[in-house]
């Protein structure tokens, strides 16, 4: 995947995805600008988020597999819930991890 850094120097770039390890099962996801090293968080997670991601995983195949639009909403409701919560963890870890 080709991106501009619009944090540093502009250039674009091929992102190369690496992990870090926080200690307390908390890895970032990141990448880094070859060209001025500005960093990029994708993600931060720890074991729960995780495990939620795999239950977001697991509710998504059975939305596609349903053919029952009343259960078809009833797990993307689930669904959409999950991932809020998760959001906002994440945005705890990422403020956690920044200090
Ligand atoms: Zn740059």
């Amino acid at each position: 995947m080709v991106v501009q850094c619009d944090k540093g120097c502009k250039k674009f770039f091929d992102v190369d995805i690496q992990e870090r390890e926080h200690g307390e099962g908390i890895i970032e996801s990141y990448f880094q600008c070859p060209h001025c090293n500005s960093e990029y968080t994708i993600a931060v997670t720890d074991e729960d988020l995780r495990k939620r991601q795999d239950e977001v995983k697991q509710l998504i195949e059975k939305m596609n597999k349903t053919k029952n639009q009343v259960e078809h909403a009833k797990l993307y409701e689930t669904m959409v819930k999950k991932k809020e919560k998760m959001i906002r963890k994440m945005n705890r870890l990422n403020k956690k991890i920044k200090k």
